[in-house]
């Protein structure tokens, strides 16, 4: 999915979080850190490794088999470094 309005501005800040993916066919539990940017108080978009990406609850994947059945478990947030 394009986003293509993603801009820095001084209302918009940026949230790390690592969520936990359980995998249901490999048993795997994989962490997988997403960014979320955040305007006004509002979720504006969500960033995987640096891209563009849907929250990680829509549509999730294994990291490792790529199996589909996989439980999405959020972990913390935590305030990133300001750049
Ligand atoms: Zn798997």
């Amino acid at each position: 999915m394009e986003r293509g309005f993603l801009m820095r501005t001084q209302e918009t800040h940026v949230l790390a979080q690592t969520w936990q993916l359980y995998c249901l066919d490999c048993l795997q539990l994989h962490q997988e850190h997403f960014e979320t940017w955040h305007g006004k108080g509002d979720t504006i978009a969500w960033r995987h490794h640096g891209m563009p990406s849907q929250p990680p609850w829509i549509d999730p994947s294994c990291p490792g088999c790529r199996g589909l059945r996989v439980k999405v478990l959020p972990t913390r947030s935590f305030i990133p470094r300001q750049s």
